[in-house]
């Protein structure tokens, strides 16, 4: 799931570890690939990546194998990450002159081999050669939108790069999944982007919104995901929410009313309670 907007600010990578968490914390197995140079998905996820620690920018551009740089995340079984460092910034100039330079990302992880319920991929706010080195890799795309004026300038831009890359790349890429960020119901324009967006794209749009919360903008400075920094806030409780109404439609894994999350890896049932 590749998760996108080429505006910078929206809540691309509080969602993507976030739902990352959610995910795993209920059975799944779940990688978060960095793809946005600042690394701040690894920073959230307690992840180092400093220079010299092995990169996504190792698997892209150095062909080094996605398991050589992949790393449990502390504190989240099943959740596991892919940092990015500050070398990635050069990687958008770097990857032009390579070979197959719009799908290194998806032949990398095609070759990785440990069992996985979901790949998430936190992508910069642009929509150069990274996006759409997650574009081709992806299988859907997932736009945040957060509530506020100008939501959906731009939008159209990336709705085309994404049709533009089904076209050529990858036939079978969609944008299957909006979510509603910084949600602030006391404000008449919130809901009326809300609105907005609800109208304009409909189905695709995740019933859950995600509340401004002050817990989830400060987990990221212990590196944790709100699921572990303060799991019953508001903020916490709406990401596990989203993360159900993504398994309900039957993504990667399974919701069951009776076993909660089972994983179409062994099918085992996981540890359900918590989300009803
Ligand atoms: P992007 O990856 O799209 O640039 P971020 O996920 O980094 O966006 O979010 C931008 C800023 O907004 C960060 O400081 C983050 O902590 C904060 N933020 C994101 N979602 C929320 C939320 N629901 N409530 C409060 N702050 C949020
Ligand atoms: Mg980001």
């Amino acid at each position: 799931m590749v998760v996108a907007n080429q505006k910078g600010g929206v809540g691309k990578t509080t969602t993507t570890v976030n739902l990352a968490a959610s995910l795993a914390l209920h059975g799944g197995r779940v990688l978060v690939i960095d793809l946005d140079p600042q690394g701040n998905a690894s920073t959230a996820l307690g992840i180092d990546h400093h220079a010299e620690v092995p990169s996504i920018y190792d698997v892209l551009v150095e062909s080094k194998p996605l398991s050589e740089v992949v790393q449990p995340v502390p504190d989240v079984e099943g959740l596991f990450c892919a940092p990015a460092t500050i070398d990635l910034a050069g990687a958008e100039i770097e990857l032009v002159s390579l070979v197959a330079r719009e799908s290194r990302l998806q032949k990398a992880i095609d070759a990785y081999e440990q069992p996985l319920d979901y790949v998430l991929i936190d992508c910069p706010p642009s929509l150069g050669l990274l996006t759409v080195n997650a574009l081709v890799a992806g299988a859907e795309v997932l736009i945040p939108i957060q509530c506020e004026y100008y939501a959906l300038e731009g939008l159209g831009q990336l709705l085309r790069n994404v049709e533009l890359v089904r076209g050529h790349l990858n036939p079978s890429l969609h944008v299957s999944t909006i979510l509603l960020t910084m949600y602030d119901g006391r404000t008449r324009l919130a809901s009326q982007v809300a609105d907005e967006v609800r109208n304009h794209f409909g189905e695709e749009v995740l019933r859950t919104s995600i509340p401004r919360s002050v817990r989830i903008s400060e987990a990221p400075s212990y590196g944790q995901t709100v699921l572990t920094y303060d799991p019953g806030s508001s903020g916490a409780l709406s990401y596990l929410e989203a993360a159900r109404e993504l398994a309900l439609r039957g993504v990667g894994i399974r919701y069951d009313e009776h076993q909660g999350y089972v994983s179409p890896q062994n099918d085992q049932q996981s540890t359900a309670e918590g989300i009803q």
